[in-house]
């Protein structure tokens, strides 16, 4: 049977509960046990895909299909494993679950409560993924603060499975902060005990408390937080600022997180911590011995989170490349033809995010134009390849006034245009193109260079327009590559210029793919791209 580790918050969000659990889950795996990770979140969305990123950063994209928080993309970078809609379940999901189940009358006659109906959608949801021997411990992180009223029946449920799975096969770790006041030059512990007082006046004793810190824990403070929270001294696990995620785990094997969860759980793993692949990537990623600049263009820039997958696997491939990837922020809705040239001065090369709405759409196409005019190496995802297309229509194919009928829908080119399969759909809520879907690779292309021997690859989705095959052919005459084809669907999924030193579309998101493991090869390609344009420029 999995053995379950709860993971919650206190005192602030944004303490990294899952960069802590992913980094957990990656020392356990580390000696040969079987682990995934699942985040419940307290939001009444059913699920993250109708949301802007400046609420909660990038939407994340399973294989499966699922629009979910970003946490997965760092299960998955982290471990190597795959996500389903299962590891991601929101208030709104459960709610909908239950009262769905209300209308066909499965509670007739009863009265449909938080407690158990709520509770009980709540620790089904929990135990599936406990089902089939597939895992040997699952980490359940619960989204928000202690003492937020969202997280309250989350936190019930989790007492009661304490009780029904019994002694040993589940813990409670809290990751909660422990302030530094300058003026007094401590650190203080009160809004950690009052954090715990709260789980433990729902009935959840903490087994594991881990302190963010920005400054080291004395001994005398580990013993006061043990005191007053009601733990021995060496569950007060110290959780020093890192310079980089990747750095995570090695600090908490250091602090021996994963022993004391052994201990916790009653588990023996089947071999010691085999950790070196993961040490021997964050030595590359700290001793780079080139570097790069890429232009990020976006609209969501201001929040960083925005574009967390493609961050990731930027570092992935440059540490793959030894090349520190220096992104250069580039909002998309300041660039214009006066500014343009000035904007790209020194840039290896741009990468043109993904995104929704016309705003900024006009500054991406001067952004594209200019990497096409000038050879300098650009990846477009999504969005940024659908906006590669427009600008190649305009002014290559020399269609005047070409468009995405999602900017323009009165275009008189609709060189990208609404999916069949999306006219009429109403509901904005996961209707999108969405999950994995394979794509033949065109041999000869840059697409094929970068994959290898792999023909028929297969990448996520999010989307709902494309190119129209309307304009296939004039576009495929005026020079335009379609490098990767869906063979069911016959969709283009990938454009690139002959000519042109790496000019690369893609309609799919090669990011969410990327893991620690296993760089994304579109991605090394592309910073190797950047890092030959470098070398050149400076020679
Ligand atoms: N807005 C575009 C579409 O829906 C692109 C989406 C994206 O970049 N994820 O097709």
């Amino acid at each position: 049977m999995a053995k379950y580790v709860f993971v919650t918050g206190g005192v602030t969000s944004s303490l990294g509960k899952g960069i802590l659990a992913a980094s957990l889950a990656k020392l356990l795996q580390a000696r040969g046990l079987r682990v995934t990770i699942q985040k419940l979140d307290p939001y009444i969305n059913v699920d993250p895909g109708t949301l802007n990123p400046y609420e909660h950063g990038e939407c994340y994209v399973t294989e499966d299909g699922a629009e979910t928080d970003l946490d997965l993309g760092h299960y998955e970078r982290f471990l190597g494993i795959r996500t389903t809609q299962a590891n991601n379940v929101t208030t709104g999901r459960i709610y909908s679950t239950v009262i769905d189940k209300e209308r066909r009358g499965d509670y007739l006659g009863k009265t449909v409560q938080v407690i158990p109906h709520i509770t009980d959608e709540i620790k089904t949801r929990i135990l599936t993924l406990g089902q089939n021997n597939t895992y040997d411990v699952i980490i359940t992180e619960i989204g928000g603060t202690v003492g937020d009223i969202e997280s309250l029946p989350y936190m019930e449920a989790i007492r009661q499975l304490r009780l029904e799975l019994g002694e040993g096969q589940s813990m409670v770790l809290h990751l909660t902060l422990l302030p530094y006041l300058r003026a007094a030059g401590e650190l203080k512990t009160k809004p950690t005990q009052h954090s715990v007082k709260m789980l433990l006046e729902i009935g959840v004793q903490p087994d594991v408390l881990i302190c963010r810190t920005e400054h080291p824990i004395t001994n005398e403070i580990r013993r006061k937080v043990a005191l007053f929270c009601n733990v021995t001294p060496d569950a007060v696990i110290e959780a020093l600022d890192a310079p980089s995620i990747y750095e995570v785990p090695l600090k908490m094997a250091r602090e021996k997180l994963d022993i004391l969860v052994l201990r916790k759980l009653k588990l023996r793993p089947p071999h010691r911590a085999e950790l070196s692949s993961w040490k021997a990537f964050v030595h590359r990623l700290n001793h780079p011995k080139h570097s790069v600049r890429i232009g990020l263009v976006g609209k969501y820039v201001e929040l960083k989170d925005s574009y967390l997958s493609i961050v990731e696997a930027l570092r992935h491939a440059g540490a793959t490349l030894e090349t520190r990837v220096q992104i250069e922020w580039i909002h998309s809705e300041k660039l214009e033809a006066g500014n343009i040239e000035s904007t790209m001065q020194g840039l290896d090369a741009i990468l043109v995010a993904p995104g929704f709405g016309v705003r900024g759409w006009e500054g991406k196409i001067q952004a594209i134009r200019y990497a096409r005019t000038t050879g300098l190496p650009f990846l477009g995802i999504c969005l940024g390849m659908q906006c590669a297309t427009v600008e190649f229509a305009r002014h290559v194919a020399k269609l005047k006034g070409a468009d995405s009928t999602e900017m323009n829908p009165q275009t008189r080119y609709p060189v990208i245009d609404l999916m069949n399969s999306q006219v009429g759909v109403a509901n904005k809520g996961g209707t999108m193109r969405l999950g994995s879907y394979p794509c033949r690779v065109q041999t000869g292309t840059l697409a094929s260079k970068a994959y290898g021997k792999t023909k028929t690859i297969h990448e996520r989705h999010r989307h709902r327009y494309e190119l129209n095959n309307k304009f296939r052919e004039r576009l495929s005459e005026a020079g335009l590559r379609m490098s990767g084809v869906n063979p069911d669907l016959d969709l283009v999924e990938m454009i690139e210029l002959p000519g042109h030193p790496w000019f690369v579309g893609a309609q799919f998101h090669p990011e969410y793919s990327s893991t620690v493991d296993r760089p994304h090869p579109l991605f090394v390609s592309f910073v190797q791209a950047a890092l030959q344009n470098h070398s050149q420029r400076v020679h």
